[in-house]
């Protein structure tokens, strides 16, 4: 066996090998280097899946995705210095976002540090504001109890990002076998936290009483798996429901109850929101005027206390798990005494302005006209794709139009830009998705909508994906910039205008690109699609091809837009 390198010593790459097997640590994502080959080495003889990348955020983003789509952290394994320092936008964003991530990193031997050694960085300390929890383990012997510390950290209450340091002489140090604690405890299965009985008492009584009661579906309930408690929740009450961009999918978005597609307006008007997992941050106004009524009342149930009353004041906040908290108020609700009216006027109003966007979405979707618009791209896509695919996404317009295209009828089938807004997360999180696919559920697809900017982050990691024979499809709405660019024509002219560097504008971007020629690096053939009917023979050449990814690159008009909103973006608006 690997691990014996004398009679019965066990070095430190493969006590950490096995100290995160015993955890159930399952995939770790990586770049490896110096001095953490043998580590990667030491973690397949141990049974880990290892999956090697090209970028170190990108790799980053990938362990975090596993973590969230299997409750369980993934590794993310890196070289010292740089290596480190690029995974530092990966932990935020998991930080950011409350899903469980490890870092584990390679540094510079101990008896090089302070006279200049190789990628020497204070590597602890620049972790420690992205981190629950960053530490160096003291001894070889050690690390079993750093390995569990660090999984149950990343895991346990809010999740969020737990950093190992491991120096060169660590991982090459080696113990008598006997004297290490590899049986070090590990957290069996989590215990969910349950909600002070009174509070779900009052929150039932709260929302029987209710005139316009919305519940708000965060991703903390789709973490938190309680799809099944909610399906529930909201068929018994026939209440409303909103999800948050990866709250998508724990209740199915076609469920006739979803009111997506009147958000601006369930929002405004609710006078009780049952709040369950989500923050009430940008992404929902802060919950205050004017994209809320001033008196709505708020049930806020978060499994962290310091969440409670942030931003605004909960009428009744409960610390608790989602899952124990709505089957305690479906069995409160569906007591004698209270009977949940939710009054027509609210559902009307609810429709009307449903039906209303409906229509313009429909209008636009149905415009074939090229170049095409965006609601025509995404209408073609959601018609094309398998059922319950997940769905990747980013990009300014390309995301948050495509939201409300492209459904999620089950939990945890999206992964996007969230909480941190994060450009560049898209192939990273799709990697993470379709190896779960291949493991877990293996007729799955993974599609992967990039904007044409987003997909610059990442692109190259189109590599990993054919190393390791993920079929994912990756489309490409390419508008030649960020937000908006120009086309062929009007880039020329605009820059030969003047100096290059000051005329051309920051948003641009080349234009007309082929991106689906990456596909040729690896002796595969791409598609470059600028109709509906192209779309349509695209995705399913895409989706019959099951070993390898796919580029689907689409031309739409650069100055194609979103529809007009009611109240700008994050900004104040009056009425
Ligand atoms: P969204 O982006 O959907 O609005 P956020 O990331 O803002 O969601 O908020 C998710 C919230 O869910 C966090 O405050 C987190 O503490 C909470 N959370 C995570 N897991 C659970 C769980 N199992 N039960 C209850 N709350 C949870
Ligand atoms: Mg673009």
């Amino acid at each position: 066996s690997p691990k014996l390198n004398q009679a019965m010593g066990i070095d430190g790459n493969n006590i950490l090998a096995e100290s995160l097997k015993k955890q159930g640590i399952e995939y770790v994502f990586g770049i490896v280097g110096i001095p953490v080959i043998e580590t990667s080495l030491a973690f397949q003889a141990a049974g880990i899946k290892y999956v090697g990348m090209r970028n170190e955020q990108a790799a980053c983003y990938a362990a975090q995705a596993i973590g969230y789509l299997t409750g369980k952290p993934g590794v993310c394994l890196v070289v010292s210095g740089p290596g480190l320092l690029h995974c530092i936008g990966g932990m935020a964003n998991a930080q950011v976002n409350c899903w469980p991530l490890i870092v584990i990193a390679g540094s510079c031997p101990e008896d090089h540090e302070g006279i200049g050694g190789f990628q020497e960085w204070l590597q602890v300390e620049s972790s420690r504001l992205y981190c629950k929890y960053a530490f160096r383990p003291p001894s070889a012997r050690l690390i079993p109890l750093h390995v569990e510390k660090a999984v149950r950290y990343a895991s346990s209450g809010r999740p969020g990002v737990a950093y190992l340091d491991m120096p060169a002489t660590l991982l090459m140090a080696e113990v008598d076998e006997d004297k290490v604690p590899l049986d070090y405890y590990a957290t069996g299965p989590a215990r969910l936290a349950h909600p002070d009985p009174e509070l779900v008492e009052q929150a039932a009584e709260l929302l029987s009483k209710a005139d316009r009661p919305l519940i708000i579906v965060g991703k903390g309930a789709a973490y938190g798996k309680a799809e099944e408690s909610l399906c529930k929740l909201v068929n018994v009450t026939k209440v409303p429901f909103l999800p948050t961009p990866m709250g998508k999918g724990v209740v199915p978005d076609n469920s006739e109850f979803c009111v997506s597609t009147a958000r601006t307006q369930a929002l405004l008007k609710a006078d009780v929101i049952l709040l369950l997992g989500a923050r009430m941050n940008w992404m929902l106004h802060f919950g205050q005027t004017p994209r809320y009524a001033p008196d709505v009342k708020i049930i806020q149930v978060d499994i962290t206390p310091e969440e409670l009353h942030n931003s605004v004041k909960s009428e009744i906040a409960v610390h608790s798990d989602i899952k124990p908290f709505v089957d305690g108020l479906i069995q409160k609700l569906t007591e004698k005494k209270y009977s949940l009216q939710t009054s027509s006027t609210w559902w009307q109003a609810l429709k009307e302005k449903q039906k209303k966007n409906t229509e313009f979405v429909e209008a636009q979707s149905n415009d074939k006209s090229v170049p095409l618009n965006y609601y025509a791209v995404f209408k073609t896509v959601q018609a094309n794709i398998p059922q319950d695919s997940i769905i990747v996404s980013e990009g300014a317009n390309t995301m948050d139009i495509g939201r409300g295209l492209l459904l999620n009828n089950k939990p945890r089938h999206r992964l996007d830009a969230g909480t941190f807004g994060t450009m560049g997360v898209g192939p990273g999180f799709a990697v993470a998705a379709a190896m779960w696919c291949r493991d877990y559920a293996p007729n799955k697809r993974v599609i992967c909508v990039e904007g044409d900017s987003a997909f610059g982050f990442s692109g190259m990691e189109i590599e990993t994906m054919f190393r390791y024979k993920l079929p994912v499809i990756i489309i490409i709405v390419n508008n030649n910039g960020i937000y908006s660019g120009f086309d062929k024509e009007m880039m020329k002219d605009i820059q030969s205008s003047g100096d290059i560097a000051q005329c051309t504008p920051p948003t641009a971007l080349s234009t007309e690109v082929r991106y689906e020629k990456m596909m040729e690096m690896f002796g595969a053939t791409g598609h470059l699609c600028r109709t509906v009917e192209e779309i349509e023979t695209a995705l399913k050449a895409a989706v019959a091809v099951t070993d390898r990814p796919s580029i689907i690159n689409i031309l739409i008009n650069p100055q194609a837009n979103r529809k007009p909103q009611t109240f700008n973006w994050l900004t104040e608006s009056k009425l």
